[in-house]
């Protein structure tokens, strides 16, 4: 059995789906690891560390796809790569699991490929759940990105050339990149506040020392469908969204930074900070969007793009979790090692466990077929 792992080559990525940390583990399973020469490098693991740790060292991603049994990737195959790729072999990754033209490329392919995102939020997935072990990089690098942009202090400081106030930080979304954008902010020394659909975020959001912005429920229904589904937000009635986007705009409108983070699986992002309510912030404030690439939570701001409207800087990176490369790869590696064990048995030979609760979920294509509906 060979496990190999090309270099990611979608620009801007910078991580690899092992590290020579998993690397060791995979061959003390007993299976043979190949890598693409030059693979860790954007992430600052060398070729001669995986070598050390039992890698077989491979020129070209022809030669790797040529001979590798399972392919494990950070973004899904490109077109290019996808025709390198053999019927029967296996791919790992995040491959985008709504997008259904990327999955039935995948499935003409011939390969059994899964996709890492699709896991089920149960506590047995948690230490290969690649949304929030990359989702919690991003929120820690937004709010050290918007620090950067904003021309002042987050801190309060008292100086003996005058008083500085702390910075106010709305966090709009209160998910796993949420929580750790209202974490960071805090560890800053800026005030925070934060909003979410799910009433289960306010006691998180407290928990954290940021006051919850509370959209009360106003019927049965939006109670209930506030509740999400397996964890994950749903799209909510109109009437809440408006009430939402006049407090939203209120608070907007004091603050310094608004983090947006707010998804809903397989829909586009809300949008929850209007223009009308970019124009009411202050001069010098700062947005970071992470819902952009969903479409964006500010209509304003644009994919990898650093935009200045009405005023107010807007950043949209798509890739934030790229800007912390080594510890986004060795947390995806070891998402990626995890799910491994459910596909290999004890001499670390392929055994899918296809009646595998996550297993199942993660397969996305199997013999010519896409297995799941995008
Ligand atoms: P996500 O990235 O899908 O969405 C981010 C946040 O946006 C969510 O909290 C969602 O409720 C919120 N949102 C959607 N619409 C909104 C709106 N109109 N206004 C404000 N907020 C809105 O979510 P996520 O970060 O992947 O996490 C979702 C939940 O799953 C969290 O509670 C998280 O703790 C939980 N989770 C559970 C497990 C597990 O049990 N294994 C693992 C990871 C995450």
């Amino acid at each position: 059995m060979k496990i190999g792992i090309p270099t990611e080559i979608r620009s801007g990525e910078t991580r690899v789906a092992a590290t020579p940390e998993t690397v060791k583990k995979l061959r003390a399973s007993g299976a043979q690891v190949m890598i693409q020469a030059g693979a860790g490098q954007a992430s600052n693991y060398l070729d001669d560390a995986y070598a050390t740790a039992g890698a077989q060292l491979v020129p070209t991603a022809a030669d790797l796809y040529a001979q590798a049994d399972v392919v494990l990737k950070v973004q899904a195959p490109a077109s290019d790569e996808r025709a390198w790729l053999r019927p029967g072999q296996v791919v790992i990754g995040m491959l985008n699991p709504f997008d259904a033209e990327g999955l039935s490329a995948l499935a003409a392919a011939g390969v059994t490929a899964f996709a890492l995102e699709a896991a089920p939020r149960i506590t047995r997935a948690q230490s290969l759940d690649v949304l929030s072990s990359q989702a919690n990089i991003a929120g820690y690098k937004a709010v050290l990105l918007a620090a950067n942009a904003y021309g002042r202090f987050l801190p309060m400081l008292m100086t003996a050339a005058g008083t500085v106030k702390a910075a106010r930080v709305v966090v709009l979304g209160a998910g796993v990149a949420g929580l750790q954008a209202i974490a960071t902010a805090k560890r800053l020394g800026a005030v925070v506040e934060a909003s979410d659909v799910r009433p289960a975020a306010k006691e998180q959001i407290e928990s954290l020392g940021a006051r919850f912005i509370d959209v009360p429920f106003e019927t049965d229904e939006e109670r209930e469908i506030a509740q999400g589904v397996g964890g994950y937000a749903r799209p909510m009635p109109a009437a809440w969204m408006a009430r939402q986007a006049g407090l939203v705009a209120e608070r907007c409108k004091q603050a310094d930074i608004v983090i947006t983070t707010a998804l809903i699986p397989g829909r586009p992002a809300p949008v929850l900070v209007s223009e009308d309510t970019v124009k009411a912030m202050k001069p010098g404030s700062v947005i970071v969007d992470l819902a952009v690439e969903r479409g964006g939570n500010c209509p304003l701001s644009r994919p990898d793009q650093v935009v200045v409207a009405h005023g107010v800087t807007l950043i949209g990176h798509t890739n934030l979790p790229a800007m912390v490369g080594a510890d986004a790869s060795a947390l995806y590696a070891r998402n990626v090692l995890d799910f491994l064990k459910l596909i290999l048995d004890k001499e670390g030979a392929l055994a899918i466990q296809r009646e595998d609760e996550i297993v199942a979920a993660c397969m996305v294509a199997d013999a010519n077929r896409v297995t799941r509906s995008a």
